[in-house]
């Protein structure tokens, strides 16, 4: 039996991004509750390019524990769908609701998003791109999973590279010979992006923060040091030198995955356990409750006095 879109239900918008929307969706036939990314489509050819890319890859890496697993996957002519597993929420709306994160979570997180990137860039050759905290979603039971391969690149060898040039005649000097030390992107921009988000999420607030443009915060980013975790809070050594690590300015200097995976900071919350779910549930309860009081208040009429 071939799905078709008439088949679900939809139970309520999740979120929406720059992309498109998520919503809670029910396939009928099932009964099956999942999580469906609509992006509406212009028809425009990068973006079916990159459309195309983000479902090759989810579907491929069904394999990976760390990998937001895909359903399926439906292109009408004006809206693409992206069928997956329904997971409790991402790590930028639980900033949002507590402010800062307990470093276990990050320790966590940091395991699983490290050996998402080594995935995909091992098996696929491929780097995401857009690596933030609301592309890093948790279930109920306490997973961790990366997901939004939208932007990603594919990693191509010289020869690829050279084949995919097109027409050398026209082509501007840095593309003929690129700069080795300004490469258009390298695997380690995914690096310095997840530092920046374990920062983030450590904070409570994102490190540009106070930039009024995005000029500001670019010039910031090249001119300033690179963000660290304040040395005033209770944060590991090891945490403090794995974000120090990440957010090395010159990507040459810059750890590669393989020197991530034996970092002490993830080596170490790779052998403790941490109660994700029953921590997930304080903290989404804890919202549930706030909410559920506010309903009732104003059924009682008490917030008509306040
Ligand atoms: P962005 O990542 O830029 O915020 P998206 O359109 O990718 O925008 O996602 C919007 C929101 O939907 C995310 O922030 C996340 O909270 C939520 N979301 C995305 N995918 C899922 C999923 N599989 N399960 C639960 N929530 C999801
Ligand atoms: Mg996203």
């Amino acid at each position: 039996h071939k799905a078709d879109v008439k088949e679900f239900e939809n139970l309520g918008q999740i979120g929406s991004g720059t992309c498109g929307q998520v919503y809670k969706m029910k396939y009928r036939p099932t009964g099956h509750i999942m999580a469906v990314k609509q992006m509406h489509r212009s028809g425009n050819r990068e973006e079916n390019k990159r459309i195309l890319m983000d479902l090759d890859i989810v579907q491929k890496s069904h394999d990976c524990p760390h990998i937001v697993t895909c359903y399926g996957t439906f292109v009408t002519e004006s809206s693409v769908w992206i069928c997956m597993e329904l997971m409790e929420t991402c790590f930028d709306k639980l900033k949002k609701k507590i402010g800062s994160l307990p470093e276990n979570i990050i320790g966590k997180l940091t395991v699983s998003v490290v050996k998402a990137l080594d995935y995909l860039k091992e098996k696929h050759g491929v780097i995401h791109r857009d690596v933030k905290p609301s592309n890093i979603l948790v279930s109920k039971q306490g997973d961790i999973k990366l997901c939004d391969f939208g932007i990603s690149g594919r990693l191509v060898d010289s020869q690829a590279k050279t084949r995919a040039a097109g027409c050398a005649a026209y082509m501007a000097p840095e593309r003929i010979s690129p700069d080795p030390s300004h490469p258009n992107y390298d695997i380690r921009a995914d690096v310095w992006s997840l530092g920046i988000s374990l920062v983030e999420l450590a904070t409570g607030v994102f490190p540009y923060s106070d930039c009024k443009t995005d000029f500001e915060m670019l010039t910031k980013i090249l001119e300033e040091d690179p963000p660290s975790l304040p040395l005033d809070q209770p944060f590991s050594i090891d945490f403090q030198r794995f974000v120090a690590y990440c957010c090395t300015k010159d990507y040459q200097q810059r750890p590669k995955y393989k020197e991530l995976l034996v970092h002490e900071f993830v080596k170490r919350y790779e052998r403790t356990n941490v109660a994700i779910p029953q921590w997930l549930n304080s903290v989404v309860g804890m919202a549930k409750t706030a909410s559920l009081q506010r309903v009732k208040s104003s059924q009682s009429g008490e917030s008509a006095n306040d």
